[in-house]
């Protein structure tokens, strides 16, 4: 799998992606890179993968990965939509649909 498969196959947008330092024998930079740490999206832990890919026209790029998963805790497309839009859109399309739903939020 080439980095630019990788990115497609994990739908990362390289210019989205921090920059990487450059490589270093004893991988010293992910190790560092991996102290700041995001969370999982999907279990919330840690990532435990710092690697960088190499992509023309945007150079090397931090790709972090939480390797229980499988998936990508770089941010990735566009910023996320308001809980109240979200909350709107659901609502709109239940009603549309002549359904009945009841939405429960933790209030975050
Ligand atoms: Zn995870």
């Amino acid at each position: 799998m080439t980095d630019a498969d990788l990115l497609l196959f994990l739908g990362l947008d390289p210019a989205r992606l921090d920059p990487a330092l450059p490589w270093t024998p004893c991988g010293g930079a992910a190790i560092e890179r991996l102290r700041g740490r995001r969370p999982c999206v999907r279990c919330g832990w840690p990532s435990t993968v710092a690697g960088a890919v190499d992509i023309p026209g945007h150079g090397r790029r931090w790709v972090d990965r939480c390797m229980p998963c499988l998936t990508a805790t770089t941010p990735r497309g566009e910023a996320r939509a308001p809980l109240e839009h979200t909350l709107a859109a659901v609502t709109g399309a239940a009603r549309e649909a002549d359904a009945k739903i009841t939405i429960v939020t933790d209030g975050t």
